[in-house]
């Protein structure tokens, strides 16, 4: 920092546009959708200041209607991914030694300008992309995304200032400096906010990034690199390269300049890249950071004074908002015997309200599309085995279509045995299971929730006995990284519950906090003395 102390922005969450009949931003985010659909993109490799169309592209659909075709991308080579590198590293000093404020300027643009003229814009890629309704499209790709950006400004302006005290005649003081190295930030499909984050975070700290975005999301991904780009981020600081993951990654980790891992995606593969750093550790010139955010299989449990509606209502939000495909979603619910049928009534009618899924682009859905085939193809076999099965059954939906759009009805099985297996894999879907405990199994049943999965990202209790809360907050305080306490267990908001999750959901370094921008530094302690010593003898040897 050159000439000030200078206070950044006082960071806000940005305010959530409700999109309804007749407002404007309706209007606009409609009119984008429809342009994007109507015509084709082409997403290039950025790679420092090339736009590189390398010609083998593969072809983009919308997961609700993937007969269409929106656009292609370019797939990278070897020799792209290793450019990508070089370009990271050629870029590195001059960012790494740009004045903290710049970063800050450039980041709380880029907010800006996604709260202005970039809103309808990567609203409208993330409803094509991802088949989000728009009131996802907004808390995510929008707001949450927005309040990332803001906040991570402010926290990294408070990191620069936590000093060391300094006794008399010396002065104390901590350099954070970004890593030695280049970062490899991997991005999963499902929020377009965690894969701008990612890459951003790490990059606002100093660092220069390899990107690699899911294919399933790459559509919306292009719409971040042109507002980086717009905001001032010079060539080079995040390349964005797409393509066989396995090669791509195994050229990254095969640099000894790889010094850092920021992943969110699913357990297993977090675990291989983990082996695969292990592997290949002697070889690295800094021992590499590993931040990774994984899967979940989370929970509500309802004790028998809970509001059966409350208790219903966080299962409808919880389990089926973006057709279950947040990392937070409810997928496992423990109802007791007294008001199960009350509350499964509920979610019945509920469920029965809403439309059959379909298209964002008709705003009165509130379901639409699974990802891809192969996420479809998953949760028709775990629904047909349902049905199948004797001590399953299906209470509302188990339906499937993927003749237009992947589309999977909103799914309730009812489960006899509480390890019974969609009570324990993670789906991701639409489709949630629920167990009936007898009411004075409470604690019984509280030890099952702890035990029953290897996850620990999200978890709900519903109660009115106070009693039974503080029993719960106790026994289930390793089982979930976020624990809400009368509430849905999804639906985080930035600078207000920082995320993540422990045990296989990640390393809980909590996205949207300090602690996930500390990962990104590697302190320098500089003491400085006034009066330098001249003479070797202490007083004491006179
Ligand atoms: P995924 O693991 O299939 O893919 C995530 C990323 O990893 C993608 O970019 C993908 O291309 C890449 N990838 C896949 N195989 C790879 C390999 N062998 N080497 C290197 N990279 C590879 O996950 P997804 O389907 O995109 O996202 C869903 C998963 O992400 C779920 O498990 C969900 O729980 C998890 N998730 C967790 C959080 C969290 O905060 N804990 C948030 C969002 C998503």
């Amino acid at each position: 920092m050159g000439k000030g102390f200078f206070k950044v922005p006082t960071a806000y969450n940005e305010p959530i546009k409700s999109y309804a009949p007749g407002t404007p931003e309706r209007e606009e985010v409609l009119k984008q959708y429809k342009a994007y659909y109507h015509t084709k993109v082409e997403v290039p490799l950025y790679i420092g200041k090339e736009e590189i169309k390398t010609g083998q592209t593969r072809p983009m659909s919308p997961p609700h209607d993937h007969k269409h075709v929106v656009g292609h991308y370019h797939t990278a080579t070897k020799s792209h991914v290793e450019q990508a590198i070089a370009n990271c590293l050629e870029s590195r000093t001059a960012w790494a030694n740009l004045a903290w404020e710049q970063r800050a300027a450039i980041f709380s643009k880029a907010a800006e300008l996604i709260a202005g003229p970039y809103r309808a814009k990567i609203n409208a890629a993330t409803m094509m992309a991802q088949s989000k309704t728009i009131h996802q499209a907004e808390i995510d790709a929008a707001c949450e995304f927005i309040d990332f950006l803001r906040f991570n400004v402010q926290f990294m302006s408070e990191i620069y200032q936590e000093q060391p005290d300094s006794a008399e005649g010396i002065w104390n003081r901590v350099e954070y400096r970004p890593l030695e190295g280049f970062i490899y930030a991997i991005t999963p499909f499902n929020f377009t906010a965690i894969a701008g984050n990612l890459p951003a975070s790490a990059a606002m700290m100093g660092n220069v990034v390899v990107w690699k975005p899911s294919d399933s999301q790459v559509y919306s991904a292009q719409v971040i690199m042109e507002v980086f780009k717009e905001a001032g981020l010079p060539d080079g600081v995040i390349n964005m390269v797409m393509g066989d993951p396995v090669m791509i990654t195994d050229t990254v980790l095969g640099s000894p300049d790889f010094s850092g891992l920021h992943f969110t995606g699913s357990t297993y593969v977090f675990k291989e890249l983990w082996k695969q750093i292990g592997t290949n550790i002697h070889n690295y010139k800094t021992y590499p950071r590993i931040v990774g955010e994984t899967g979940g299989k989370d929970f509500i449990l309802a004790h028998p004074t809970a509001k059966p509606q409350q208790v219903a209502t966080a299962i409808t939000r919880g389990a089926f908002e973006f057709q279950g495909q947040k990392c937070s979603a409810a997928s496992r619910v423990y109802l007791p015997k007294s008001t199960a049928s009350e509350i499964l009534g509920l979610v019945k009618s509920d469920v029965e309200s809403f439309n059959r899924p379909g298209s964002p682009e008709d705003m009165g859905n509130f379901i639409t599309a699974v990802i891809h085939e192969g996420s479809f193809d998953k949760l028709a076999k775990f629904i047909d085995q349902a049905k199948a099965d004797n001590d399953a059954e299906i209470v509302v939906g188990g339906g499937y279509d993927k003749s237009v759009g992947y589309f999977i009805e909103p799914t309730v099985i009812l489960a006899q045995d509480p390890k019974y297996t969609t009570m324990c894999t993670e789906l991701f879907g639409p489709v949630v299971t629920v167990y009936v405990y007898e009411d004075n199994d409470w604690e019984e049943t509280l030890a099952l929730v702890d035990s029953t999965s290897e996850y620990a990202l999200t978890g709900a209790v519903l109660a009115k006995d106070r009693y039974a809360i503080e029993q719960a907050t106790q026994a289930l305080q390793n089982c979930a990284g976020n624990f809400y306490i009368n509430d849905k267990p999804t639906g985080a908001v930035v600078g207000q519950q920082p995320f993540g999750g422990a045990r296989a959901s990640g390393t809980n370094d909590k996205a949207g906090s300090p602690q996930n921008l500390l990962r990104w530094v590697s302190p320098r302690l500089i003491k400085e003395t006034f009066v330098t010593p001249e003479d070797y003898r202490y007083p004491f040897m006179g």
